[in-house]
């Protein structure tokens, strides 16, 4: 199958970058230092800049909803811990990723600003 490459524009952040398009496939875009990220929640489809992305700890990429409903459980898991609840790492939490996190809950729109043509 002939691969021809071509310019276009990444669907997520907007740059554009040399695709490669096969005939009866999907354009594929190579990796290009995409300022957008896909939230890894299974089934979400928010796809958005960093800066209005949670990044977890170990690094992955959630949607502000997402990220805040993961918070809510890591503190649910550090409260309900065997023996004694860790109360450093909750305090963490609530005092330097949760008021993040809300703020981006806050600034989310559920639908992308149509295109600036
Ligand atoms: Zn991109
Ligand atoms: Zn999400």
């Amino acid at each position: 199958m002939t691969a021809k490459e071509s310019n276009g524009r990444c669907p997520d952040c907007g740059e554009w970058v040399a695709i490669i398009v096969r005939a009866g496939m999907p354009a594929e875009i190579p990796p290009h230092g995409c300022r957008a990220r896909a939230c890894e929640y299974p089934g979400c489809p928010v796809t958005r800049f960093m800066d209005e992305m949670v990044q977890s700890a170990s690094g992955g990429w959630h949607c502000p909803r997402h990220g805040l409903l993961l918070a809510a459980k890591d503190l649910v898991a550090l409260y309900e811990r065997k023996g004694e609840a860790d109360w450093t790492a909750i305090c963490e939490i609530i005092g330097e990723t949760l008021p993040e996190i809300v703020k981006k809950v806050e600034a989310f729109r559920p639908f992308r600003l149509p295109e600036r043509k």
